[in-house]
């Protein structure tokens, strides 16, 4: 089991893409919350940049990720666990089932984040980043680097995304992936193999895959 962190494991969207929408604002990018969500939830902040300075035409300021992250950082001391994810991972735990983490967000970002709700210990030495990898999300390079790590082949992973970016990845890397539309319409999750709205929904999708 692959597992995306922001959205699936940490309840962390609302918060950053408020900051995000606020920063592009201030640096002359008008952007809503909605508009945050829509064309960045899921994909890293060097490709939000890439994207965000083709639309103002002009670079953004050169500390904004440092800002961005600043604020966030802040705001992860109340950060909490997507509800249900704890015991899901009890569960997987239980079963005797690998399960590993894969986030278009940096190493210091999922550290901060999973300290933050005690899941550290759970995925220590079981962390793939954006920044190992040259193509983050859509591409299939990071799935495909957390697979060839825990020594799996990519047809017998599943991973579990909430984002568009994330499941066109999935898709891309051969994996079966499970949609998580929490805060993602499910239709923006059409090409994922299953749809689920509530993570006690989980481990009966994990069963029959
Ligand atoms: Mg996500």
């Amino acid at each position: 089991m692959i597992f995306d962190n922001d959205g699936v494991l940490v309840d962390s969207e609302r918060l950053a893409n408020t900051i995000l929408a606020d920063l592009l604002t201030e640096a002359g990018l008008p952007y809503t919350f909605d508009e945050a969500v829509r064309d960045f939830m899921g994909g890293s902040m060097v490709s939000m940049r890439q994207q965000a300075e083709v639309k103002l035409g002009a670079p953004l300021p050169a500390d904004l990720e440092d800002r961005y992250h600043q604020r966030l950082f802040d705001g992860f001391a109340r950060l909490q666990p997507v509800p249900g994810v704890r015991e899901v991972l009890d569960q997987l735990d239980a079963e005797g089932i690998t399960y590993c983490l894969a986030s278009s967000g940096t190493h210091r970002r999922i550290h901060t984040a999973l300290t933050a709700v005690g899941f550290w210990e759970r995925f220590e030495g079981r962390i793939y980043s954006s920044e190992d990898v040259q193509h983050g999300k859509p591409a299939p390079d990071l799935f495909l680097y957390a697979a060839s790590s825990m020594g799996v082949k990519p047809t017998d992973c599943v991973v579990v995304e909430d984002s568009p970016l994330g499941v066109a990845a999935a898709n891309a890397a051969g994996m079966k992936v499970f949609g998580f539309a929490a805060m993602t319409a499910e239709e923006k999750l059409a090409s994922a193999d299953a749809i689920f709205h509530q993570m006690t929904a989980l481990p009966a999708l994990i069963r029959v895959a």
